[in-house]
């Protein structure tokens, strides 16, 4: 099974009630390959709620305890954060997904860049919490920003492969 952001899939759980529905999933979401997940709702975190962002860091470093996220009222989701990120990785564990299709820059799911903590729309090299955290375990991952009709079918056909040989 491949996970997917939950918001990708047209689902309304971003922080401000809305989606980022990414027209090529469509094409295969009824197919039964994709496992949405949404960390932060995974969190209990409601919607809509206020921004975050990590503030001077990455999501490793998230992880690892040397950096906040904080929103943008100022109110620390660390640990907000942290709980979605396990509780992506024990989803993706109990459906031995090896790899993941991501909403880029979000604090929890970017894959490649995230806003730098300035809520100023700047962004670093580096990964969400949840992403870090999928990746440390070994699942590839892929923004919906490179994902291409040829990608796509790709990671649909080895997971089909996968599940043959389950
Ligand atoms: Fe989308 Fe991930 Fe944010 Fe949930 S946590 S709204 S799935 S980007």
């Amino acid at each position: 099974m491949i996970l997917v952001s939950a918001c990708l899939l047209g689902q309304n759980v971003k922080y401000n009630g809305g989606n980022n529905a990414c027209e090529l999933l469509q094409v295969y979401e009824e197919q039964g390959h994709f496992v949405p997940i949404c960390p932060e709702g995974f969190a209990a975190l409601p919607i809509p709620r206020p921004p975050m962002e990590i503030h001077q860091g990455t999501g490793e470093d998230l992880l690892a305890g040397r950096v906040r996220a904080l929103d943008r009222t100022g109110r620390d989701m660390t640990e907000s954060l942290r709980l979605g990120a396990q509780k992506a990785l024990a989803l993706a564990q109990k459906y031995h997904a090896k790899t993941a299709i991501l909403k880029e820059s979000s604090p929890s799911c970017g894959v490649h860049r995230i806003y730098d903590g300035s809520f100023a729309g700047r962004k670093i090299p580096g990964s969400g919490a949840a992403a870090a955290l999928l990746r440390e375990h070994g699942l590839t991952l892929y923004s919906e920003k490179e994902l291409t009709p040829a990608l796509l079918a790709k990671l649909v056909a080895e997971d089909k492969d996968s599940m043959k040989n389950e």
